[in-house]
């Protein structure tokens, strides 16, 4: 295990900084913090995806290598959306990308409405915001375009006086929903639109969440979101490009609310999956179609599918390094992230043997009615990780395609005549095997020889074949449920429509034969099922009486590490 850790830091070595390091950096060099905060700030109206696993993984990342503060604030604002579901599942979330999450460091919004509130009461007595009463198909056609600067709205010169009375009694409930909106007071003629006298509250009525009917008005994200960042210390406040063009304006919200320490937007590239659906909205269509079974469906990316489908917090982060943090969109392959999970498995987890089609081999010089035990490595790779005893008898389960009848060149399993390594246990040679009226194999027969057990030292003669298999009379059934991705890869992710192009093999279920060892596993316990891939116990619909497991993933990879 010590080699182990040393290689892992030699690795992080080579690793190089990313340009928020590298701002970072620059900050402290020239004395701007004291301390580091970061935040991410969820919207709670879906459940999140590993996209924002990148997110938290990179912020959370920043807060500890700097010695400094990580903040969960959910961005609860905009009440239409909101449900205290989406809360809980992305309290879990977090705290399972992270390890732990500090209650203290678990902020709303919401709970800030009182100080915004003043803070757009002195922008008013500031002359930088006013009360408007244009509808919004006028504001619409007062803002201009791209190609022309807009017009001032004729409500943009009325005395602080006049706007910090309109603004109390929007307040208060006095105008009609859309009537009335609060906006910044900044430049019509800005190439930026997002700088055209920006709306910073509307009067809405609705019920919220956390604060139910106290409000009827309600912040506009680009006001609420820096003064959110400015009340909890945040320094860096890290979003993905599409908020570049409103960095003018969160600069000019923490300089106008003249706070002491203001905080600074950088933005990076998204991190996409190819030919994978990561949006919220497009996961909740495929939940809301019935395409999956709900959010947590293993074939999906977001938080809690990754996590039901036996992915670990570990293998993420190892993703997330190596993918990098950019300005620039790319995408990512999921076959580097089947190359985590399969590397951080590896060494972790006992290796044992699963026949998920199964055909019954007999070995016909073996005695009736014995059981031996035979003792088996639980990780060759990893010898601290034990052994077990693994039942033998006469007759087995071994995988279907491991026999062929007439097998084509290069062929190197069962087939008659041929012999191979039964793994664990025995060579075994076949004589004859048996079909059904349709031709189809239902047993194939074998003769063992005893000389030849596994850790005896036989070195006599080598076979090309090992196969796996499992004891038929103390296999315990199990469902085994093998996943593809949920999008057709060949057609790309959307139909012309723009429906998702569902793949129709993107659940397969096997029933299968598993070690008796298994029967005792429990939910969210993961395997390397020899041959197979690694596998985990289904944490929604696995039992006792019924073991279900999720490939995680096969053992096949595409992916080479550079
Ligand atoms: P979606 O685009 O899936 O609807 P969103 O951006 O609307 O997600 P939010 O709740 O607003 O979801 O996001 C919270 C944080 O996560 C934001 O800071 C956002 O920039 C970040 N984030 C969202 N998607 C990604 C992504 N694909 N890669 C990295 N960060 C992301
Ligand atoms: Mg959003």
């Amino acid at each position: 295990m010590g080699n182990m850790n040393e290689e892992a830091t030699e690795e992080k070595e080579v690793v190089s900084r990313n340009f928020i390091q590298n701002i970072i950096d620059q900050d402290l060099a020239e004395g701007k913090y004291e301390k580091i905060v970061t935040r991410f700030p969820p919207e709670p109206n879906g459940y999140l995806h590993i996209g924002h696993a990148k997110s938290i993984i990179l912020n959370s990342g920043l807060a500890e290598e700097y010695g400094g503060d990580f903040h969960l604030r959910f961005d609860d604002t905009n009440p239409t959306k909101e449900k205290s579901e989406f809360v809980n599942s992305i309290l879990e979330d977090v705290k399972w990308i992270c390890g732990d999450l500090d209650q203290e460091k678990v902020f709303y919004a919401s709970d800030y409405f009182d100080q915004m509130y003043e803070y757009a009461v002195k922008l008013i007595k500031k002359g930088k915001a006013f009360v408007c009463d244009l509808s919004a198909e006028e504001m619409r056609e007062y803002r201009g375009t791209l190609k022309e600067p807009g017009k001032n709205s004729p409500y943009r010169d009325r005395t602080a006086e006049e706007n910090l009375d309109l603004f109390e009694r929007m307040r208060a409930g006095e105008f009609e929903d859309g009537s009335k909106v609060l906006r910044a007071k900044i430049d019509m003629a800005s190439p930026n639109m997002n700088m055209r006298d920006p709306v910073l509250y509307r009067v809405a009525r609705m019920h919220h969440h956390n604060t139910g009917d106290k409000w009827c008005i309600y912040p506009m994200y680009d006001f609420a979101h820096p003064i959110e960042d400015a009340i909890e210390g945040v320094t860096h406040s890290i979003c993905t490009l599409e908020f570049e063009d409103h960095r003018p304006l969160y600069d000019w919200v923490v300089r106008e609310c003249e706070f002491e320490h203001p905080p600074k937007q950088i933005e990076f590239a998204k991190l996409y999956l190819t030919n994978v659906v990561t949006g919220k909205r497009y996961i909740k269509k495929l939940v809301e179609d019935g395409i999956v079974d709900g959010w947590d469906d293993p074939r999906m990316v977001s938080i809690a599918a990754l996590r039901r489908r036996g992915f670990t917090p570990e293998s993420i982060r190892r993703f997330m390094e190596l993918s990098g943090v950019s300005k620039a969109n790319s995408s990512s392959d999921y076959a580097m992230l089947e190359y985590c999970i399969r590397e951080d498995l590896k060494l972790k987890r006992p290796r044992m043997m699963a026949i998920t089609d199964p055909v019954k081999l007999v070995i016909t010089n073996y005695p009736e009615s014995e059981i031996e035990y035979l003792d088996v490595s639980n990780n060759q790779e990893n010898e601290e990780m034990g052994t077990r005893k693994v039942p033998f008898g006469r007759v087995l389960y071994i995988e279907r395609d491991d026999f062929m009848i007439e097998p084509p060149k290069k062929y190197f399993r069962l087939f008659p005549g041929n012999e191979v390594r039964l793994m664990n246990a025995y060579f075994v040679t076949c004589t004859d095997y048996v079909t059904d009226e349709d031709g189809n194999v239902t047993e194939v027969h074998c003769t063992y020889d005893p000389e030849t057990k596994s850790g005896s030292g036989f070195n006599a003669r080598k076979v090309k074949g090992t196969i796996h298999w499992v004891l038929a009379d103390t296999a315990k059934k199990a469902e085994i449920r093998l996943y593809e991705n949920i999008v057709d890869e060949e057609k790309g992710v959307y139909n012309e429509d723009g429906t998702i192009n569902v793949n129709p093999n993107s659940l397969v279920v096997k029933e299968s034969f598993v070690e008796p060892a298994l029967a005792e596993a429990e939910p969210g316990e993961s395997f390397q099922f020899v041959r197979q891939g690694y596998f985990v116990v289904d944490t929604k619909d696995s039992t006792k009486e019924h073991p279900v497991f999720n490939r995680i993933v096969s053992m096949k990879s595409s992916y080479r590490p550079k």
